[in-house]
């Protein structure tokens, strides 16, 4: 920290189990957070600008690149941002907004925190925020790979409680339960990367934000809402830190991920121990990635690879 206050850094992640090919849409992400403190921008629009970056870049499971749901045609996403001066806003199970943490951005101003489903996209159309959500190939490739793994049962341990659920019997999409077998195709070489992206930022006046987005995971109800949406789950911001999580929504919400490592970092533990020891916290088979930042450093902590990137100077 210099006489005149923090060094502003972002840093972003672009989910763990992604692949390592993604790290150049992290750095340009990071650096176009980095621009807007530099430009005297506050954390909080800082993670939202970068988060917008890597939703617009289709290759992350966040808004364009969306996983399909279980229906193999409907988008549905949740997206966050939180700051240290108490700013929350957040949508969940959108369809059709190219970019739900600009949805998001806007309730940090207004009364309600969260909005979910139709009336969060009656609220973005109101702001001119609703419009076509791309469908990728790789996201129609992901869903025929889990059909084929759902058809024929090979979900992995990860997917236990999918293992015992009668899916036929609480299917709750418009179209009747489709014939997996019929779509199957084991064709994707990574289907359980889970590709949420997220930020975390530090301003020059010493404010912190946190950012998430994502598509969801690849075995989902309809209206299913992830950690991403929730605080204290996918994301925390307070005058200690930020934090943002990535990995299976229902096991980071059963933990309140992203508070535990929050309130450990508040302690006096270094970013990177706290990242490390949530890591500890789940079993092997779940994938699980997490990202904090502090006056006093950063960390970040995976048990896949994760792509991820920090712009801006180390805190020192
Ligand atoms: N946490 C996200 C969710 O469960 C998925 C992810 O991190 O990729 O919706």
């Amino acid at each position: 920290m210099s006489d005149n206050g923090p060094t502003p850094v972002v840093i972003v992640h672009g989910g763990v189990s992604a692949p390592a090919s993604h790290q150049d849409g992290c750095e340009e992400a990071a650096a176009a957070g980095l621009a807007v403190l530099a430009g005297g921008g506050a954390a909080i629009d800082a993670v939202v600008e970068a988060t917008r970056h890597l939703e617009d870049d289709d290759r992350f499971n966040a808004g364009h690149g969306s996983r399909l749901r279980l229906d193999g045609s409907t988008i549905q996403m949740d997206a966050a941002v939180m700051d240290s001066d108490g700013g929350f806003g957040a949508v969940a199970a959108v369809s059709d907004v190219p970019n739900p943490i600009i949805v998001a951005r806007r309730l940090v101003d207004a009364p309600p925190m969260i909005l979910a489903g139709e009336g969060a996209s009656r609220f973005a159309a109101r702001h001119g925020l609703t419009g076509d959500v791309r469908v990728t190939d790789a996201a129609r490739s992901k869903f025929r790979h889990m059909a084929a793994l759902a058809s024929r049962g090979k979900l992995g341990r990860e997917y236990s409680a999918w293992r015992r659920f009668d899916l036929a019997a609480n299917w709750n999409y418009e179209t009747p339960f489709p014939d997996f077998a019929a779509v199957a195709r084991e064709e994707d070489p990574n289907p359980d990367d889970c590709d949420t992206v997220g930020a975390v930022a530090l301003d020059a006046r010493g404010g912190f934000a946190a950012s998430s987005s994502t598509g969801g995971t690849a075995l989902m109800l309809l209206g299913r809402v992830g950690d991403s949406p929730l605080p204290g789950c996918g994301l925390y911001a307070g005058p200690a830190g930020a934090v943002t999580a990535t990995g299976e929504g229902e096991e980071i919400i059963s933990r309140l991920l992203s508070k535990w490592v929050y309130d450990r970092m508040a302690s006096g533990i270094t970013a990177q121990a706290a990242c490390d020891d949530a890591i500890t916290l789940f079993p092997a088979d779940i994938v699980i990635g997490v990202l904090g930042v502090t006056r006093t450093g950063h960390g970040c902590a995976a048990n896949r690879a994760m792509p991820w990137a920090m712009a801006g100077a180390r805190p020192a």
